[in-house]
């Protein structure tokens, strides 16, 4: 298994975060941030289910797990009591933790 994975499945927010996904896509339907930003919770978390360690790198690389409000509407509406942005909270750990995934927000 690979660090990222290993980091992952060891995270509080992770162990929180993700049961198992359907793929149902509500939790985008109720997430404000998909209204506004390219941005697909479903996706990610699909992405972090299959475990290719490949595609976790490139969305720890990616803007989309910034896009997070953290306003945990999708904790209410899952049917599999998973929860997008507890997944995401985690990612964002492990991303500024690796200097090659690290992101550095510039404001203007
Ligand atoms: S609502 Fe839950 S089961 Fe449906 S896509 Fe989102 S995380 Fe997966
Ligand atoms: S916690 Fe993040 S993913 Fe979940 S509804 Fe809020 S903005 Fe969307």
């Amino acid at each position: 298994m690979s660090e990222i994975l290993k980091k992952l499945q060891k995270d509080i927010h992770f162990i929180e975060g993700l049961n198992s996904c359907m793929n149902c896509g509500v939790c985008t339907a109720i997430c404000p941030a998909a209204e506004f930003y390219n941005y697909d919770p479903r996706v990610i978390v699909e992405t972090v289910q299959r475990g290719n360690e490949e595609e976790i790198e490139e969305l720890l690389k990616s803007d989309t797990i910034w896009y997070c409000g953290e306003c945990m509407s999708c904790k209410t509406r899952c049917p599999r009591c998973n929860t997008p942005g507890l997944v995401i909270m985690a990612l964002r750990k492990i991303s500024q933790e690796n200097t090659k995934t690290q992101r550095t927000v510039m404001c203007i």
